[in-house]
């Protein structure tokens, strides 16, 4: 599950910040719709850059992200994981390799505007990749780069069976028309993509839901097979674990997320449009006691709880947390949701709850049930 909608769901834990800072402006510029927010950002970055006289450069260009670099379901390439528009495509594993996409003149044309102190994508404004860097480093960086071998992020399904509110399926599935869910002979193509570059972290999921395709099971072998020791890290809504199939899958991952925003139906259902909570909270659970009954300590599992205006009571963090230790899952982390201003928890930014609730990651909070050390947590 991934989460279009936004510093929301699933990539709210991987999106950005580029000196995120504790200003007025900083707390202000966070309540805006994002398409603002974005705007506004990218004025203050490049105001910034010029005052101090240096330039941008991108470290997933550079081929050193540990994991923004995503592969679509169509095979076409993004530089980034929130390329809900598509501005973000350098190329595609349809007609090129992944080598030539990073030398190709997309990303080349990327690494130039950047390095001229402009934005070639929107989303630069937010993402974490993004650095500012003495005039010389930047031109550097036009020459210098690798193709990525820390982490690649592979969209294996645009499908979701859920309707989150912020999440626009409609875009997504129209600008992934050609392919809305890979077949198993691309996820081999990706999976020796992967061998071939020594990739150590591979993110399964981005704008979609990685269970849905019938075969997911397949697409995990066929990428251990290749990949004996890769880092799988993935993000469900959870409805679908409780296929034996499903569950098989999922138990060749080393870290997953289930996204429940909330400890009740009613919370729940107000962003994860379809989805149960009982349900959810029911796959959590036999995925922990599945896991254990193995005897392996993978996957490390995540409930994830995106904050809102309704979900964000201190009783109901409480609860959450009181059923994340009774499902024995390994962490449960609290994540600012976004989307339109009324939607927003304000609690999160007052409420002592969320001062002392547990340790800060990028865009949440992390509450550690089962001790994992801390270079397990974060992907
Ligand atoms: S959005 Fe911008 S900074 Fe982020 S990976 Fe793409 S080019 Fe780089
Ligand atoms: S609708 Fe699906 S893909 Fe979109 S945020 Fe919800 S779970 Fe994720």
């Amino acid at each position: 599950m991934p989460a279009p909608a936004s510093d929301a769901p699933a990539a709210s834990r991987f999106k950005c910040g580029l000196r995120r800072n504790g200003s007025m402006t900083g707390m202000l510029l966070k309540v805006l719709p994002r398409k603002l927010r974005l705007r506004l950002r990218e004025k203050q970055l490049v105001r910034d850059a010029a005052a101090r006289n240096e330039g941008f450069s991108c470290r997933a260009l550079a081929g050193e992200s540990d994991y923004n670099i995503c592969i679509n379901s169509d095979l076409t390439v993004s530089c980034n994981c929130q390329d809900f528009d598509g501005s973000g495509q350098i190329g595609s594993l349809k007609s090129q390799s992944l080598a030539e996409i990073f030398a190709g003149p997309i990303a080349n044309g990327f690494r130039k505007t950047l390095a001229a102190r402009s934005f070639p994508t929107p989303t630069c404004a937010s993402c974490a990749d993004l650095r500012i860097v003495p005039v010389e480093e930047a031109t550097r960086g036009l020459t210098s780069y690798r193709v990525p071998y820390k982490g690649i992020m592979v969209e294996n399904t645009v499908l979701c069976n859920l309707r989150c509110r912020m999440c626009n399926r409609k875009e997504l599935l129209q600008l992934r028309s050609q392919q809305v869910t890979m077949p198993l002979a691309d996820v081999e193509k990706v999976a020796l993509l992967l061998k071939e570059h020594q990739v150590q972290s591979l993110l399964f999921f981005n704008l979609g839901e990685p269970f849905l395709p019938p075969d997911v099971d397949k697409q995990l072998q066929v990428i251990r097979k290749h990949n004996p020791d890769i880092r799988i890290v993935t993000s469900s809504n959870g409805q679908l674990l409780d296929e034996s199939r499903k569950i098989e899958a999922a138990l060749m991952t080393d870290y997953i997320y289930v996204s429940l925003d909330g400890a009740t139906q009613d919370a729940v259902s107000r962003y994860q449009v379809g989805a149960d909570f009982d349900r959810g909270y029911r796959n959590i659970r036999n995925l922990v006691s599945e896991r254990d009954s193995l005897g392996s300590k993978t996957p490390i599992v995540e409930w994830k709880y995106v904050v809102f205006r309704w979900n964000d009571r201190p009783d109901q963090i409480r609860k959450a947390i009181e059923l994340a230790r009774e499902a024995k899952v390994d962490v449960i982390g609290f994540y600012r949701g976004d989307g339109p201003l009324g939607d927003r928890s304000l609690r999160w930014y007052y409420h002592s709850i969320f001062k002392t609730l547990g340790d800060r990651v990028p865009g949440g909070i992390v509450v550690n049930l089962n001790n994992i050390p801390q270079h397990l947590l974060a992907p």
